[in-house]
């Protein structure tokens, strides 16, 4: 009896649910799983996943972001295990499912294991296409060290450590689409040398059109990555590790990494192993499941569905979510009817959205094209029947949300169809944001609706980070933030608070700017690093905020600080400005534009010797070597014996001066001499953002002093006016009188004054054009010209600190602070030369 008992009490404890087996435990694998939970499955399903990855599941999108050093791998897990446990999921993480036996029910893994399943879903993704090309594997069979794949974990983190060797300096990434400007873009943030081969006649093809990929060529010139369209490679050189590449066309190029970014291909090794149809990927019905096979679906980038097969989230997203309805029996109507691949993407840092036709097709298709490729912007739209049929944004993607609305519902037009580019008539942001469906997708990445957007914040959520970290809205490649912020701007009804990490100075130390400064000087921190382990979360390197960190430290302790040279942008670890073709241009001091005949001398013998492409004046009234490659610039440095001119960098740059009462019939002050000091006493100063001064010599302004961060002017009586907070860049504002002095040395000392409150006030990379309209020239002219506050005394001597510190960066050429600080760049894209008129 007792026994009897027993057996029945077991019996009692016997699982009764049907056991569900996932084969993937990536994106759309977990995915899935997550929507079978929120229906109620873990009622119905014991539940079992396989991933050949050895982790939870992740955002593979993000991987852009841990190889260029923004993201932590620890931060992109979606479902960390603790998620598997708390729902009560079996994870075999790092096993691999080999084959399905269909009639017995049972999946068979690399570990030896037999797991049978009631019902079994394939979510086994792509990998990374390995175009074939000599060279590419050691006797041994093994892939040559330094050739990489670019889809997992471990392909990045293998990337990270090899690119951080010390002699692996140039990368040649094979693919001009997303991954591929992705891996360029990330490997250059580890001071990688990167080209990108390209076997299509323009970047990025199969999303938009050759006119487009003109334009987004040059933004990624622009960032220093040298391209090569229309090429192929045919072998990988070297036999012990990457060395080269050799072109079919071209002369071969010198490398130590190959990163493979030519595409994918769908994992559909199981499902051919166990019979399943497979044509280009596993062939689904609009159930997503696998045709003939009762219990077998699959989901995700494996899956063929209605020919077609997708290499983006978005489709998978509706994909998990039908196969969840029929899986849990939600609703056994649901189908999946196939996506429209409206594409919103950042990539290397450019906004793309893309939909639908690149291009006319009938006679009868209206084009609206608009293009301004010296600031990266492409727009096209494509307009058949009064419908948008495709469109194309880069560089502005303000209007991605009505454009996507008005493709996939086929919206009615304004008639006149510019509006559809710009804010002049077509429905503005409120009414785009008010207009979206509940279920219309605002994050791809990361397939969050609007609805549960607004359900968030219905919820009391109502701070936009608050909002982005409940759904994850916003947090994969980024280029949906600004929708986000619309919706739900909308959705609190202005309710929306302040985000208090809006106001850090750097977003990995939470700490606003004067209390981050408190707590530097309370605890002595003098390094990027120390400030890190002191203030930071858990002492976490944020790589985003280490310029930011560096100038202030440079700033608040001057001599004193420890310099760490992981902590600098490229420009100020050779103290040269980089230019579109990889090489960096020189400019050597010039105080006040004044020069003689002997530094033009020197400067053009440097030119010749260096065959300079282009030696060019500056709008700061200096003299500009352009096209120096990066191995010549201690040498340029050297023959030029003359000290920085200061053209990089967020710092103290130039004075640009009139001629003034020296020589100008109308002046009233010597504008040149006062320029030349101001240069001398504040060269090379570090500062939030970049400052350009001037001084004219009458208010016929010559030296253009009035849109200049700091400008002065001489007036009547020996006087002089300073301005503050003017631009006449992208930005134009004409700068406020923050006083009126009587000499040069008041001038001096009221410049100085307000550049260090300045210093010590404004946020990262706030432009004097910002920060003085933000904190108000009548509170500037209390604390500065007044000393209202009882600053004066410290500014000055904080100032006067910094000046005493001042090295010339240039004398750094006689001893490199690292040995490849000054390594070639080459080789580079031919500029052309312009000629001397
Ligand atoms: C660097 C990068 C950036 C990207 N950026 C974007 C972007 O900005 N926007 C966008 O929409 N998409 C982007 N994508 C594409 C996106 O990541 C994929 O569309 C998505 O991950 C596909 O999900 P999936 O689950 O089908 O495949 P995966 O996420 O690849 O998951 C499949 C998993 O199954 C495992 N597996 C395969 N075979 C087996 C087996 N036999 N047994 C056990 N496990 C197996 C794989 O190892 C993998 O872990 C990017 C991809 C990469 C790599
Ligand atoms: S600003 Fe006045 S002083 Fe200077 S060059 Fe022009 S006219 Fe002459």
């Amino acid at each position: 009896m007792t026994a009897l008992a027993g057996r029945a009490s077991r019996t009692k404890t016997v699982d009764s649910r049907r056991r569900l087996v996932v084969i993937g435990n990536g994106m759309a694998g977990a995915r899935a799983v997550e929507e079978i939970l929120a229906r109620g499955g873990a009622v119905q399903y014991r539940i079992t996943m396989f991933g050949d990855e050895p982790y939870g599941n992740y955002n593979r999108i993000m991987l852009s972001h841990v190889l260029s050093g923004e993201e932590d791998t620890g931060n992109i897990f979606l479902n960390s295990l603790a998620w598997y446990q708390e729902n009560d999921i079996t994870l075999h993480a790092g096993v691999r499912v080999d084959r399905i036996d269909r009639f017995a029910k049972l999946v068979f893994s690399d570990n030896g294991r037999a797991t049978p399943y009631d019902v079994l879903v394939i979510a086994t993704g792509s990998r990374s296409h390995r175009p074939p090309m000599d060279g590419m594997y050691t006797p041994g069979g093994r892939l040559l060290p330094g050739i990489f794949a670019f889809r997992t974990i471990d392909d990045t983190t293998g990337m990270v450590s090899y690119a951080q060797q010390d002699n692996n300096h140039r990368a040649v990434v094979i693919g001009g689409g997303l991954l591929g400007l992705e891996a360029a873009r990330g490997l250059q943030s580890h001071d990688i040398d990167v080209e990108v081969v390209h076997s299509g006649g323009h970047l990025m093809n199969a999303q938009m059109g050759p006119d487009g990929g003109a334009v987004l060529r040059r933004s990624v010139e622009a960032l220093g990555i040298t391209v090569h369209t229309g090429s192929r490679t045919t072998a990988v050189l070297g036999a012990d590790k990457v060395r080269g590449v050799r072109l079919r066309d071209r002369p071969d190029i010198e490398c130590d990494m190959v990163v493979m970014a030519a595409g994918i291909r769908p994992n559909v090794d199981v499902a051919v192993t166990s019979g399943l149809p497979v044509e280009r990927a596993i062939v689904v019905d609009d159930q997503m499941r696998v045709p003939d096979e009762d219990e077998i679906y699959a989901v995700g980038e494996c899956v063929q569905h209605r020919g077609e097969v997708y290499g983006l989230v978005a489709p998978l997203w509706e994909q998990a979510a039908v196969l969840a309805d029929h899986v849990t029996g939600a609703n056994p109507k649901a189908a999946y009817l196939g996506s429209r691949t409206a594409t919103k993407l950042k990539v290397a840092g450019v906004d793309v959205a893309s939909m639908g036709l690149q291009a006319p097709e009938r006679d009868t298709d209206e084009h609206v094209v608009f293009s301004e490729p010296s600031r990266g912007v492409f727009k096209s739209i494509v307009i058949r029947d009064s419908k948008i049929v495709g469109a194309t944004l880069l560089g502005d993607s303000r209007k991605v949300a009505y454009l996507t609305q008005a493709f996939d519902r086929g919206l009615p037009l304004p008639d006149e169809r510019v509006a559809l580019l710009f804010d002049i008539g077509g429905p503005g942001e409120e009414a785009g944001v008010a207009e979206l469906d509940g279920d219309a997708q605002v994050c791809n990445c990361n397939g969050v609706s609007k609805q549960a957007l607004v359900d968030t914040v219905a919820g009391g959520c109502t701070t936009l980070g608050g909002v982005m970290e409940a759904t994850r809205a916003g947090k994969g490649c980024g280029s949906c933030k600004l929708l986000v912020r619309q919706v739900v701007e909308w959705a609190a009804d202005g309710a929306v608070e302040e985000e208090p990490a809006a106001a850090y100075y750097v977003p990995g130390v939470p700490l606003e700017k004067a209390a981050l400064m408190a707590a530097i000087r309370e605890r002595g921190l003098r390094s990027v690093s120390a400030v890190f382990a002191a203030l930071a979360p858990g002492g976490a390197e944020d790589a985003k905020s280490k310029m930011g960190l560096a100038s202030l430290l440079k700033m608040m302790w001057a001599g004193e600080y420890i310099d760490e040279r992981d902590a600098r942008f490229v420009n100020d670890r050779v103290h040269a400005n980089i230019q579109r073709d990889g090489t960096f241009s020189v400019v050597p001091q010039m105080k006040g534009g004044v020069t003689s005949p002997e530094q033009l001398r020197r400067i053009a013998d440097v030119a010749d010797k260096y065959k300079i492409p282009m030696v060019k004046l500056t709008g700061g009234q200096r003299i500009d070597l352009l096209g120096v490659p990066k191995e010549n610039l201690p040498k340029v440095w050297a023959d030029l014996d003359m000290p920085s001119g200061y053209a990089y960098g967020k710092s103290f740059r130039t004075v640009k001066t009139c001629v003034g009462q020296e020589y100008c019939r109308f002046g009233t002050g010597d504008s040149t001499r006062l320029g030349i000091e101001i240069e001398s006493r504040f060269q090379g100063i570090e500062s939030p953002a970049k400052l350009k001064l001037a001084v004219s010599g009458c208010p016929r302004n010559c030296a253009e002093s009035l849109v200049k961060d700091v400008g002065v002017v001489a007036v009547d009586g020996g006087r002089w006016e300073i301005y503050v907070g003017g631009a006449a860049g992208a930005h134009i504002r004409k700068g406020d009188l923050l006083a009126t002095v009587d000499g040069p040395e008041t001038v001096k000392l009221l410049a100085g004054r307000f550049m260090q409150y300045y210093r010590e006030r404004a946020n990262w990379l706030e432009r004097t054009y910002a920060f003085v309209p933000r904190v108000g020239i009548e509170h500037l002219r209390a604390v500065i010209v007044d000393d209202a506050e009882g600053l004066a005394a410290q500014l000055d001597a904080a100032m006067q600190d910094s000046v005493d510190a001042y090295v010339d960066p240039w004398t750094e050429r006689d001893d490199p602070f690292t040995p490849g600080q000054f390594r070639t760049s080459l080789p580079l894209e031919v500029l052309p030369q312009v000629p001397v008129r």
